[in-house]
């Protein structure tokens, strides 16, 4: 007999989603108790390898706590379907571990709460690229670029619904049969929970066809890059727009003005969170529209924080829609821990009341180094040591991120430098595609 399984789902460092199976019809228990787990397991690099200098080695034990309303029953996976949990890690007595992405988003949506009484709907938008499947050439964008792939987007579609992942639109994209999924904004835990589940879906949809699905923010040098736009809108304690103030600068609410100033301000330490890795650094080039500079800019994908338009045709409220897009992530990134930093970044600009920063509404590399300087605009670190560095040198990014949580991602990171030294950028290519 066929026993459909249950699995508690963690997503590590790397973004590489991993966790323990058991009988589907025995997760009462493990509901109560969770699963076992090991600290180190942390320290893993994409490709398999422990970084030996991480805080725990050998020693310590944890569990991991499935949460029963995230439950998704994927049916695509494999012969039978699974369910899957999204869990949280915790210690053997149930108090969080210090170290747990995902706690340490909750943290971070309860102390924007607490803080300021608001809250945020979230969204990530995803791109990739199908590998393999052998389709013959056609335009950006394009109708027969989406036709070549049917019936890929609409059993996606029906997928993401099935699993609730409120899917919006499946579109071909500019790359090289690169594709983009946008879902409906959520809370911030539950937008997470499916920028996980929507890459194992796709994932899982493309190897059924015999293809390859890659997020990697790079598949080819020359090719067009995978982003990640993470989309942020607050709201007050009703559920209520605040983001929207038509007599400001970019319509920005001066609370939404402050919490995007907060942003700007870290986003060069952020990095070592949101664009972690050797290949994030190959996208985040100018004239990628992947965003290489850290400033504000109003409907400008050239900025690492975009307003976004809002369409008022057929009745469209302009202040629901309004939100705030951070471009300068990818799928290596831990989407918790991304979204984490950015919701922390932004409370500290409205704490501290910063000012709006200045809207850069033109490519940041083509203007003056005089403008830049005098806009305030920043380009964010070249590659992934300078990012680490930025990150250090953060004393406010320092401060948020549990010591030994901080010290795990820098062993992970040197070690996945060190691993891929050496390589030119198509082998760095072929490396992370293999993994994302
Ligand atoms: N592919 C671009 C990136 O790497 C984004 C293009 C777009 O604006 O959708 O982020
Ligand atoms: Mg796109």
């Amino acid at each position: 007999m066929i026993t459909e399984l249950a699995t508690c789902l963690t997503t590590d460092l790397v973004a590489i989603t991993r966790g323990r199976s058991f009988p589907a019809e025995a997760v009462g228990d493990y509901l109560h108790r969770g699963t076992g787990w090991v600290p180190a397991n942390m320290a893993l690099t994409p490709f398999d390898i422990i970084a030996e200098d991480n805080p725990w080695g050998s020693s310590g034990d944890l569990r991991l706590l499935p949460e029963e309303a995230t439950r998704i029953r994927l049916p695509q996976l494999g012969r039978t379907p699974l369910h899957v949990y999204f869990s949280d890690i915790t210690e053997l007595d149930g108090t969080p571990w210090a170290c747990c992405p995902r706690t340490l988003l909750k943290q971070a949506v309860a102390r924007l709460k607490a803080e300021t009484g608001l809250t945020l709907l979230a969204s990530f938008e995803h791109e990739f690229q199908i590998l393999g499947a052998g389709w013959p050439a056609a335009p950006a964008f394009s109708l027969a670029a989406m036709r070549r792939a049917d019936p890929f987007g609409p059993e996606l579609l029906d997928l993401m619904e099935q699993a609730g992942l409120e899917p919006e639109m499946f579109l071909p994209e500019y790359g090289t049969d690169q594709f983009e999924v946008t879902m409906r904004p959520a809370d911030p835990l539950a937008s997470a929970d499916r920028s996980v589940a929507l890459r194992l879906l796709v994932q899982a949809l493309a190897a059924q066809k015999g293809w390859q699905a890659s997020f990697s923010p790079k598949t080819a040098p020359d090719g067009v890059g995978n982003g990640v736009h993470i989309h942020l809108s607050l709201r007050d304690a009703e559920g209520r727009p605040v983001m929207r103030d038509e007599s400001r600068p970019g319509a920005l609410s001066e609370r939404a003005g402050r919490f995007c100033a907060g942003i700007v301000r870290h986003m060069p330490g952020l990095m070592a969170l949101t664009a972690p890795s050797p290949i994030s650094y190959l996208r985040l080039q100018p004239h990628h529209w992947s965003a290489a500079y850290a400033c504000l800019g109003e409907r400008n994908r050239e900025a690492g924080l975009r307003i976004c338009p809002v369409a008022t045709l057929g009745g469209g409220d302009a202040a629901k829609q309004m939100n705030v897009e951070f471009r300068a992530t990818d799928a290596t990134a831990n989407a918790y821990l991304a979204l984490a930093g950015l919701i922390t970044a932004g409370l500290a600009g409205l704490a501290e009341e910063l000012p709006q920063p200045a809207l850069v509404n033109a490519d940041p590399s083509e203007l003056s180094s005089e403008i830049l300087a005098e806009r305030g605009v920043r380009r964010l670190p070249e590659d992934l040591p300078a990012a680490l560095e930025a990150f250090q040198a953060d004393p406010f990014l320092m401060g948020w991120v549990p010591p030994l949580l901080a010290d795990c991602l820098l062993s992970v990171k040197r070690k996945e430098m060190s691993l891929v030294q050496g390589l030119d950028p198509a082998m760095l290519c072929e490396r992370y595609r293999a993994v994302y």
